[in-house]
């Protein structure tokens, strides 16, 4: 790592953001500001999805341990959960989402047409890190991942693929980067049907191929219940992080003996694709805390203009405009410390606010303009409306 750069804990303690305690290792306690950035990104996130044919669900965090039993995710998975007793049975903290969304898919009859249903859910998951590999946002024990399950017909693997690429790259366009894929193939290892997987594998790459990305295949790195596509960005400092996946599983489907009533009227076996499109939300926010280096883009910035009365007699007018920002939706304060105007201005700067908006006597006789200096120490004079406007497109382009 560029050793000029800051680490995520450090920018996180500076700008308030989020903090780790010995009372529960591993775990984020978010402060104001950082569970501004979480929310403004995980409604960015649902927005998006909402419009693209996905409910959202939500499903218990402690459940009876024979679930993942019968999923089969004891099996590989038992030692990373947390797994508790209560009134004599096993419970486990779950560690993923699809055995339980695969509950929610089977509490009804789906017919062939119903298909493809899509949940999504930020769910709260739990796994036992060991507390030696623990490393701030990076790897905790408790986190959301922007976690999906699409519950489809065989024949729908490729276009629904295809779909899911289309919404990642517009998704990463949409926060500035260029998003690298990687085809994983069947392991040495593999369960299930052999002519489903080459099926798969090749609508995967046929997928692939239509949305037009460029992809580097990594033979035999499939998960044993299904082929995966992989998803890298690069951040600031070029380091490569995988954050997507979209996974086809032929396993979970059997396991739970999910069914959906074919076209020639007999239960067939659903395909599972999950798929998460930033990963933990809590690691992609260390991620894009390092890339950004606390200089967040407007859109995610916890305040994004800080108003500074020169002195008292210009509090009123200040929090006058600070009102007439926030009633457009700015996330705005008003600084009225009884500091120098000095003081204020470099602690909205070591905060590293956006906009600080200045208010003095020409402000006040004005009655509309304001004074606004942003990050690059640039300064201009403008009408509130005007300034209002820009912000909000600066906003909408979010990068
Ligand atoms: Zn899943």
């Amino acid at each position: 790592m560029d050793n000029t750069k800051k680490d995520h804990r450090q920018i996180g303690a500076e700008l308030d953001l989020f903090s780790f305690h010995d009372i529960a290792p591993g775990n984020v306690f978010w402060h104001p500001k950082g569970w501004i950035i979480y929310k403004t990104l995980q409604n960015f996130l649902w927005s998006t999805l909402e419009r693209e044919g996905y409910q959202e669900v939500s499903t218990p965090v402690m459940v009876k341990s024979s679930l993942f039993k019968k999923s089969g995710h004891w099996e590989f998975y038992s030692e990373h959960m947390f797994n508790l007793d209560v009134e004599k049975e096993s419970y486990s903290l779950k560690p993923m989402n699809c055995p339980e969304a695969s509950l929610i898919f089977a509490t009804k009859t789906r017919s062939y047409h119903d298909l493809p249903i899509r949940l999504a859910e930020f769910g709260v998951l739990h796994r036992n890190e060991l507390s030696g590999v623990l490393g701030g946002l990076f790897r905790v024990r408790q986190f959301v991942i922007d976690d999906a399950h699409h519950f489809i017909r065989p024949d729908q693997i490729q276009s629904e693929i295809h779909e899911l690429i289309l919404l990642v790259v517009k998704f990463y366009k949409s926060l500035g980067f260029a998003p690298e894929f990687y085809l994983s193939t069947k392991p040495d290892k593999a369960m299930g049907d052999e002519k489903l997987w080459e099926k798969a594998e090749k609508d995967l790459k046929e997928a692939l191929k239509k949305a037009d990305v460029k992809y580097k295949v990594k033979e035999k790195d499939g998960a044993f219940y299904g082929p995966k596509i992989d998803i890298h960005i690069k951040d600031s400092q070029g380091r490569d992080w995988q954050l997507a996946t979209i996974q086809l599983d032929f396993q979970i489907p059997e396991k739970l003996e999910l069914e959906y009533v074919d076209s020639d009227g007999k239960g067939k076996r659903p395909v599972i694709v999950h798929r998460a499109i930033l990963g933990s939300l809590e690691r992609f926010i260390g991620i894009l805390t390092e890339h950004y280096q606390g200089v967040f883009p407007l859109w995610l910035a916890p305040l994004q203009v800080a108003i500074l009365p020169i002195t008292d007699k210009h509090k009123e007018h200040a929090e006058k405009l600070a009102k007439k920002l926030g009633d457009g939706g700015i996330r705005v304060e008003v600084d009225s410390r009884a500091e120098t105007l000095q003081a204020k201005i470099r602690e909205a700067t070591l905060q590293k606010v956006p906009y600080i908006g200045i208010i003095g006597d020409k402000e006040v006789q004005d009655g509309n303009l304001i004074s606004v200096r942003d990050r690059k120490g640039n300064s201009r004079s403008i009408k509130t409306e005007e300034f209002l406007a820009s912000l909000n497109k600066e906003i909408e382009q979010k990068f």
